[in-house]
């Protein structure tokens, strides 16, 4: 007996040693390892062991020989197998959940294998993303440490997301379906094909009633199926009236042809047009009234299509959007089992978490939905639609919001950023990184992944960058009056000058770090762009000593190159041009660059002309872009003399005193006026004008005429309009010329 405790002692050393002693899986350029791969593997599941092959030869320069037969050699076992679940102790994979990864050490073994088809892809990046050190910065770049050396981890990981559904809409993410998989990024948008994993589209995705029912086909038979508005029904991109029984029927029909022709569908958006203009018959309101919001009635349509549906697609969820008018969750009518709840945040302050006193509303339909829907989604905004290109400062609660959410029973999350740009945004990158990290594993430090980003990927510039992110933080923070929403047309309401400055000279250090450095140095210009474009906005910070050398004309010039360099087509979610955003900066900054030549009776005055084209307001409607020989560049806008609206309208006009002249024409020498034109004053509201007759500008050839002379600023408007007198026919609009008047 004395013996005893002391040969245990010693088995169980040997024990720890066996355990902790690590294998060697690449030494010196050289393996006995091999990667297995069943031959019943799954197609992504080969991508997955391409992929750890290849990052493994990146590091170490040794290529592992991929192999369908295990054999005796130590291996890395790759997805699902009998072999992988022996070594498992006999682990049943249809326990996994959506998206479960699983990594185990298993004697001199790995197994990394998961749930289908995505998991074992994603087992293969938490090891070279936890284990080797590798990082998915961006599309363009990763990072991959160079080793001679490896060890085979001891790990004993498994983990599975709560959010199945994860998609960061970044335009980085959707055009690079390789990159989204590393990421983890699993949505609607992502294309990402089979072999890669796949991803989860949803059928329409969102505002389907008009998909389904469009107007155009089906009103002139059935105006009763839509909106009942201001005492009749309306034609034009309304709703549905949802109490109507044959629409109801008609609607339930298209679905059904949709999934039958469609069988691997899972979810189906059955969702409200974006406009609040709800059917307001007597029926629709008194069911409203009767049952509670306007969300009582919708789900009341959407139960009524889901229950249909159910035996014969068992595997389909029918979704709906929660979105302005229907955002307040139904009182007495409640989702039914197969329905899918999207929750939409689109009215919330960003600059405050979504469970602060700010956005209370929102936060207690949160709580109310998370209490009735079977399955809760939600829409949310992380981008600044009116300008993607000035700083958006909602960095303090992006991780926070997603906890609470979760916290409150959402199971999949859409956070809509920038698309279009492709892609200029505020740190765009580090965005798509941090929400796609954050989404998959919400309980990260989302301090410490800022930080590794910003060491990353801006290298030695990364304190400054930083710097500007507290910049940002801290301006925001001390305006707990301002609501950050997803429209900001400005940043004078949150950001001093003292602040913009600071960020500005940050940027200034973070370039001269990385100067020499051209990796660095590209994404460092990129990412300074938006405090360019807000010093740009405010010209007058160019007055300070320190800034007061800068050639703004050469800085606009850099800014829109680096800009176009990076890709970006749009400046916003409504589509702004370069040429629109270039043309406004340059105004505010007393730089006038012109649409076609100089007229004759300018002489060396300050002038500049925009394109009536660019200034059209209604167009299609009131006003249109037509082809025209004698104007400039062959085009100009098309007033029809039918209305007096004010089609024609330039809004950026800048601070000074000018003679405004238009360049306009008509198409008949009729008795009486053919426009007026004049100037608007948004703040005091006060217009000055003039009318110009027919017979003045009738014909072929465009005549210059003088509207008045004003002193101008950014809240005055230009606007030139037809005079609603059908006999002078077109008014056409050429250009709108300034001139300063010295
Ligand atoms: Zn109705």
């Amino acid at each position: 007996m004395r013996y005893l405790p002391k040969l245990f002692l010693c088995c169980s050393a040997w024990l720890l040693l066996a355990l902790t002693a690590n294998a060697t899986l690449i030494e010196e350029g050289k393996s006995d390892y091999q990667i297995f791969l069943s031959s019943e593997a799954t197609s992504s599941e080969a991508t997955a062991a391409a992929e750890l092959q290849s990052f493994l030869a990146q590091i170490t320069g040794v290529t592992l020989p991929i192999v369908h037969e295990k054999g005796s050699a130590p291996s890395i076992l790759v997805g699902q197998s009998a072999e992988a679940s022996d070594a498992l102790g006999g682990l049943d994979f249809s326990a996994f959940k959506a998206d479960e990864i699983l990594l185990k050490t298993v004697g001199k073994d790995l197994v990394l294998t998961g749930e289908r088809p995505r998991g074992t892809l994603y087992a293969v990046y938490e090891l070279l993303e936890s284990e080797y050190g590798v990082r998915f910065w961006s599309p363009e770049a990763t990072d991959v440490p160079e080793k001679k050396t490896l060890e085979l981890p001891k790990v004993n990981h498994r983990y599975a997301p709560t959010l199945f559904y994860r998609e960061g809409f970044y335009d980085m993410l959707q055009n690079n379906p390789q990159f989204s998989v590393r990421t983890r990024n699993n949505g609607h948008f992502f294309n990402i094909p089979e072999e890669w994993g796949g991803h989860l589209p949803i059928h329409g995705f969102c505002h389907t009633f008009n998909l389904y029912l469009p107007v155009s086909k089906h009103y002139s038979e059935h105006p009763e199926w839509y909106s009942w508005i201001d005492g009749k029904r309306s034609d034009a991109y309304t709703q549905l009236c949802l109490t109507n029984e044959e629409m109801r029927k008609a609607l339930l029909a298209e679905i059904l042809k949709r999934l039958r022709q469609e069988p691997d569908t899972r979810v189906l958006d059955l969702s409200q047009n974006d406009n609040y203009r709800y059917c307001q018959c007597e029926k629709c309101e008194a069911f409203a009234k009767e049952h509670g919001n306007q969300s009582d009635l919708l789900i009341d349509l959407v139960n009524y299509v889901a229950r249909a549906i159910e035996e014969e697609f068992p595997n389909v969820m029918v979704e709906t959007l929660a979105y302005q008018y229907t955002r307040a969750a139904p009182k007495s009518i409640f989702p039914h089992k197969n329905v899918m709840i999207r929750l939409c945040s689109i009215e919330c302050d960003f600059g405050r978490p979504l469970d602060s006193e700010s956005n209370r509303a929102f936060a207690d339909d949160v709580r109310a939905w998370s209490k009735v829907a079977p399955l809760l989604f939600v829409w949310n905004y992380v981008t600044n639609f009116t300008k993607y290109y000035i700083p958006h400062p909602n960095w303090e609660y992006l991780a926070a919001d997603i906890r609470f959410l979760i916290a409150h029973r959402v199971r999949g999350i859409f956070e809509q950023g920038s698309v279009g740009p492709s892609k200029i945004a505020d740190l765009p990158e580090l965005r798509a990184y941090l929400l796609s990290k954050l989404m998959w594993n919400p309980e990260q430090d989302e301090n410490k992944i800022i930080q590794e980003f910003l060491e990353g990927f801006y290298g030695p510039a990364a304190p400054h960058v930083a710097e500007y992110l507290a910049l940002m933080k801290s301006a925001i923070a001390g305006h707990p009056e301002f609501k950050l929403i997803c429209y900001q047309s400005s940043t004078l309401q949150w950001l001093s000058d003292e602040k913009l400055v600071a960020a500005w000279n940050a940027f200034e250090k973070a370039k001269e770090k990385v100067a020499s450095e051209p990796k660095y140095r590209e994404r460092v210009e990129f990412a300074a762009l938006p405090i360019t474009f807000a010093m740009l906005e405010r010209p007058e910070t160019f007055n300070m000593k320190s800034l007061e050398k800068i050639d703004r004309k050469a800085l606009i010039s850099q800014a829109f190159e680096a800009s176009r360099k990076a890709g970006t087509r749009i400046f916003s979610e409504s589509g702004m041009t370069e040429e629109r955003v270039r043309g406004d900066i340059e105004r505010l900054n007393r730089i006038f660059s012109s649409t076609g030549p100089k007229p004759d009776f300018i002489g060396s005055q300050n002038w500049f002309a925009i394109s009536a084209e660019q200034c059209m307001c209604g167009p299609g409607l009131y006003v249109f872009s037509d082809s025209d020989a004698e104007a400039d560049g062959g085009r100009a806008a098309r007033l029809p003399n039918t209305t007096s609206e004010w089609a024609v309208q330039f809004q950026s006009a800048p601070r000074g005193k000018y003679e405004v002249y238009a360049e306009l024409r008509c198409d008949n020498a009729a008795e009486g006026n053919a426009f007026t034109a004049g100037t608007y004053n948004t703040l005091t509201r006060q217009s000055q004008s003039i009318a110009g007759k027919a017979s003045d500008i009738a014909g072929k050839t465009y005549k210059t005429i003088k509207i008045l002379e004003a002193e101008l600023d950014p809240d005055i408007y230009i606007y030139v309009a037809p005079a609603k007198n059908e006999a002078a026919g077109n008014l056409w609009v050429d250009r709108l010329i300034l001139v300063e008047i010295p």
